[in-house]
Parts: C-alpha cells; structure tokens; sequence
C-alpha cells in the first residue's frame, strides 16, 4: 500500500488550493495533489482581472464592492462573507503584488484597473427626476476596478502562487488523481488518489482534506471550461451524502467564440467592445439601459438569447457580434475614459483574446467584430462552506469535521444566484487563505486519527469494475447526450416541461452508464479510464443541478424559469441544499440567506434591502 501522512491535504492545484497551500504549510506539513500538473489548472486560463476596491484611478471603496456583488447576485449572497471577500481582496491583492505578481500599472507605477460587468460607483450627479437617457438618470456608473496582467491574469496568478508553494516547501503529488474521500462516522480522515503514470492507488491519511478542485462546466455542449473541469470533489462529497449547495445557479457567459465556446472575456466589453444583433443594432441599450454592454453575465446571456429567438441572430442564426473594433469603440464612446484609442491600444489590453479569435475563428478582431454566443461558465453552486471554509454537513449549519472547500468547487455563498466578472480570483484566493488558516488551526488541535483497514477497497472494486466490462456502448455518446440536454433543457432558460425531461434523460443515462466499459485495460496513463471516472462525476452533478433547478420555482441571477418568470421574495429567498437520501434519490432543503442587519432612525433595518435588480 501506497501510504503518505500530512496534517493537510490539498485537492486541486488552482488559485484556491496553492493560496490554501501557501498558508497552512507556514505552521503544519502540507501535500498538494493534483491530476494536471498545477500550472495547467483553470486559473491559470483567467483571462480579464481580479475585483478589488483599491482606488487607484477613481473613488471607490470595499462597501461599493459588496453592495454590487450583492445585487449582482441577485440578493441570495450572504452577506457576511460578501462583505469579508471585498475588505479583504484589497489586502489579499497587495500580498500577491508583494510575492511578484506582475500586475499592469497606471503611469505613475500603481496598479492598474479596468471595469467589469456590474461593478459600479454611486453617480454623485444623479438626479431621480432627470430626463430618462441622460447621465444624471444614472443611479450608478461603471467603475474601474478589477487588476489585471493584461488578458492574462490568471496565468499570472497561478504561476506566482506555484513559485511561492515551491519556495515555501508545500510537497506536491502531480497527476494524481482522488478518487475517493476517506469518511469515518462522519469525519473526513483522507482521500483516496491514483497516480495516473502507473496506476498505483495511494492513500492519503491527513487531519485537514480542501477540496479545491474547480468547476464543472463539462457538464454542457458549449463550455468555457477545460476538459478536466469535471467537479470531482463536489461528486465525491455528494455519493457520500454531503449536501451541495445552490446548484441550480450555472452562469452562462455572454461571449464565448461561437459553436466552440471558447471565452472572449468581459474585458472585451470593460475596455470599450459593443454587442449588435444580426440589424447591427446596439441590442443591450434596450435590456439594460444604464449599463447597457456592463449589465451583469445573466442579464446579458438572457438578452442574448431574446434576440436570437426574435430572429435578430447574425443571418437569422444563433449568434450575435461583439465589436473591439477602435472605430467602433470611439463611435460609441465606451473606452474606459471616454478618450479616443487606436487599434494598437486594444491590441496592448487584449493581446490573447485578439489571438483567440485569429486562430479559432479566423477572424481579425482588429478589423471586422467576432460571431459569440452564451457558453457554460461558472458553478455558483457547491460544497456549501461557513466562512473559515469548513464544510457543512446540513442547511443547519453543522460542520464536516476534517473536511474543507474554496474556490470554485465550494459555495460560501459569496456569488449568490450570479457571480460578477472578476470576483472568481478574488474568492480563490481570499477563501483559499482563510480556509488554509482554519485547516492548519484544526490540524494543529488534533492527533491523527485511525483509518479504517482497507481505505482504498472501494476504488480498487469500482475500477476493477470498469477495467472488467467489454466496452460496448462508448461512453462519448453518453456523454454527448448529457451536455446536449443539459445545454437545451437546462441552460440560460428552463421550463418545467425541459427540465422533467433533463431529470429523465439524466436518470436514463446513469443506468446506461453502469455498463460502460473502456477498450485500454492497462495501468499505465489510462485516461480512457480516468475520463469513465469523470463522466460519472459529470452525471451526478447534473442529477444535482436538475434537482435544484425542478424545485425552483421562480426566476433569480443565473436560474431563469420561463414558467416562473419573477423572483419570489417570499417562497425562495433561501439557499437550497440537495444531497442523496438512503435510497439515492435527490432530496432538497433549504437554508436562510445571511442578512446583515443595521440600526437606522432608532430602527433595526436590513442594511442591504431588496431591491428590483436592473441595470
Ligand atoms: C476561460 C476562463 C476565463 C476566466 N476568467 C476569469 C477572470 O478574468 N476573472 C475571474 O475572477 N474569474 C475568471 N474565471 C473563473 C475562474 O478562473 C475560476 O472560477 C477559478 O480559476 C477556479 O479556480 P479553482 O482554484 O477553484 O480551480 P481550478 O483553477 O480550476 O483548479 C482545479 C484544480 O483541481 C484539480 N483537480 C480537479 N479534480 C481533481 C481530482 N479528482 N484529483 C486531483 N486533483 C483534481 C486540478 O488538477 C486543478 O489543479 C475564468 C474561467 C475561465 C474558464
């Protein structure tokens, strides 16, 4: 038996799990495990930025940051940890500047900042009875606040967190893959790994488990997400009958490269780019009139959409324009400071994306605009977490001793039912490093606790199960049918009708899947087999999210119910938990959004009230 003890054992290699990485192996030993090699993990494909009020080119403050990640989380954020995500960005950003983090910089040598979707700043000029149209109808304006590398930031990220683990000596186990989590009486004593290279089962006996394993956008056609983004450690916890959380909510990005859904990032739009329908017509100035192309993901994929559907596609088809031409943004006026630019300053912001779009598209965006569509982004839901990152065992509140989760794979719930661009990076690594504190604290209280005999046994059966199979049906066709009804049925818009059938399909996929077989026997780099492995994650997930999404009756953030097209205040103003009864199926129950109260006039008042969400 392959044996390895540390006090923590990180799963995933992305922005949540090195920051986690970084600040529990300051007091206990720390392993790092990770089935890609750490620098090829998801963050490191963030393109736009990383949210944080530090005002570097115009007013702004961290409760103007929580106030827009509440609204544009359609109010089901809690707050507390909204509040805590924003004050401590602004530090977080300055520790990463000081590991070497080479941010871009304004002219006199500060960190620079651009706008994103939805972060806004009050309009000191607005007038409630102005003129519908003019600036100072405007309650707020768009604000320059997310740091950036360029359109790479997220490489910059990771590849700055990886040297710091390297230099802080976090032990590191690449391309090994969990397959299991190690659960006794309801405590998480480790994990279950196979090392890809040789096939090998380890185990791996810790005090503190992170899961920090990413997203899980595979789960539909047109994605933005890599191939490995399976959401392994949010399958896992479920068929041990851990609850997720608000899973319901999957965030469609407006501008993905059409058909391939490759991401073209919001700062395409942040720096000045436009969207026009197949008549050439500016279509978000009727959807969200004060922010119009800045309006948040949701508002703008949903838009997308009604245009498309009212036969304004590009050539009646199911795509639209997005425009960076620097003749296009001057007409428009939408550069970040109002100031005319040329076609080398859009080059010098979105060097990336402008190659993306030649290579995949073979379109020059320079010179003519790209065809984009809504692709699958970002999991709001998952491990439902408190805010030292200690997973939770019920919508009570009760923890998982052992057991922690960040970033993407959990949900604490900062995002509420839709995350604002740029406020992934800054969750990563403002709850990575919280959750790594809490980790090397409970690891620091606690003695190893004992194993059971065989930790590894049910991993050994299940892929002797799979390895033992003829391999008759493919599972690429289980899997193509899995993202087309998760695309069609489950998507930017949803109905009863739509979603009993994804419920059905899913239900009738899963069966089929316990016969899948894979042609490659062997032991060595058998992705066929790791990819069964995946698909299986893939498949309980979507149960999951169409279990959420059934039981939703109305319309918040990124879950929009045709059939239920208002959010009902008074029904689900709550976050839903789904987990697995003793027989398997799908069970919800729900817990209440943190409110912050505040005493106002001698009154005790919510201190951020619902309000219709328009942009
Ligand atoms: C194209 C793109 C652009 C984006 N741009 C932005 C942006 O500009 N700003 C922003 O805020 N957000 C952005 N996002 C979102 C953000 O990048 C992600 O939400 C975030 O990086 C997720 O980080 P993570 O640490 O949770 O997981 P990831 O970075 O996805 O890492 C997951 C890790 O888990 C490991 N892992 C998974 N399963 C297993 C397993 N079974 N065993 C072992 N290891 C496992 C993987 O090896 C990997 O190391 C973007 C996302 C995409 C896809």
């Amino acid at each position: 038996m392959n044996y390895h003890r540390f006090d923590c054992i990180i799963v995933g290699a992305g922005g949540a799990g090195m920051m986690a990485a970084l600040e529990s192996s300051k007091t206990v030993g720390t392993a790092v495990v990770s089935k890609l090699y750490p620098t090829r993990s998801h963050t490191g494909a963030a393109q736009g930025g990383i949210a944080a009020a530090l005002a570097n080119l115009e007013n702004d403050s961290w409760e103007n940051h929580a106030y827009d990640t509440i609204k544009g989380g359609d109010f089901l954020v809690d707050q507390t940890a909204a509040e805590i995500l924003c004050k401590e960005a602004v530090e977080c950003i300055y520790e990463m500047e000081h590991m070497g983090l080479p941010f871009d910089r304004t002219a006199d040598g500060r960190i620079s900042q651009r706008r994103f979707g939805g972060h806004t700043k009050p309009n000191p000029k607005y007038d409630p009875n102005a003129a519908p149209g003019t600036e100072a109808a405007k309650p707020r304006l768009p604000v320059m606040r997310a740091c950036h590398a360029a359109d790479r930031t997220g490489h910059m990220i990771l590849q700055t967190l990886y040297q710091q683990c390297i230099k802080q000596g976090v032990t590191f186990f690449d391309e090994f893959h969990m397959l299991d989590l190690i659960m006794v009486e309801g405590e998480c004593r480790g994990i279950v790994a196979i090392e890809i290279a040789t096939g090998e089962l380890h185990t791996f006996h810790a005090k503190s488990v992170l899961l920090a394993t990413g997203g899980f956008g595979r789960m539909f056609k047109v994605s933005s997400n890599a191939y490995a983004l399976t959401g392994d450690g949010p399958a896992i916890a479920y068929r041990h009958g851990l609850p997720l959380e608000d899973m319901e909510f999957y965030q469609f990005h407006p501008t993905g490269i059409y058909r391939l859904g490759i991401l073209l990032s919001e700062a395409c739009r942040g720096d000045g780019g436009v969207m026009f329908n197949g008549k050439g017509e500016r279509f978000m100035e009727k959807y969200a009139p004060n922010l119009k192309d800045l309006a948040s993901r949701d508002v703008c994929s949903r838009s997308i959409y009604q245009e498309v559907r009212a036969g304004r596609g590009v050539d009646g088809k199911d795509y639209v324009y997005l425009d960076i031409r620097a003749e296009t943004i001057n007409k428009y006026k939408t550069s970040p400071t109002g100031a005319e630019v040329d076609s080398k300053w859009v080059e010098s912001r979105l060097p990336d994306i402008i190659d993306f779009a030649r290579t995949y598209l073979g379109v020059d965006p320079i010179k003519e605009p790209m065809p984009i569509q809504p692709t699958a982004h970002y999991a709001m839901g998952g491990v439902p977490t408190d805010i030292r990152g200690r997973a939770l065992r019920n919508a009570q509140g009760d923890i998982v001793p052992g057991l922690f989760s960040a970033g993407e794979s959990a949900c604490v719930s900062v995002h509420g039912a839709n995350r604002l661009g740029t406020n992934s990076l800054v969750d990563l690594v403002v709850y990575g490093r919280r959750a790594g504190r809490e980790m090397a604290k409970y690891a620091l209280e606690r003695e190893f606790q004992h194993l059971p005999s065989e930790p590894e046994k049910a991993t050994k059966d299940m892929i002797s199960a799979i390895l033992s199979r003829p391999r008759t049906e493919p599972w690429v066709k289980i899997r193509d049918e899995m993202q087309q009804v998760m695309m069609d049925d489950c998507g930017v818009y949803r109905t009863e009708a739509g979603l009993t059938n994804a419920r059905d399909t899913i239900a009738r996929l899963k069966e089929r899947y316990k016969n899948v077989g894979v042609q490659d026997k062997g032991s060595v780099f058998n992705t066929g087999l790791l990819e069964v492995i995946e698909l299986g994650c893939l498949l309980d997930l979507s149960e999951a999210t169409v279990a959420s999404a059934l039981a939703r009756k109305e319309s918040r953030g990124g879950h929009s119910r045709e059939d239920f097209p208002d959010r009902n205040d008074n029904e689900f103003f709550k976050h839903s938990f789904v987990s697995l009864n003793p027989d398997g199926v799908p069970v919800l129950s729900y817990k209440d959004v943190d409110v912050i109260m505040i005493e106002k006039d001698g009154q005790m008042t919510t201190k951020y009230p619902l309000e219709v969400r328009k942009y």
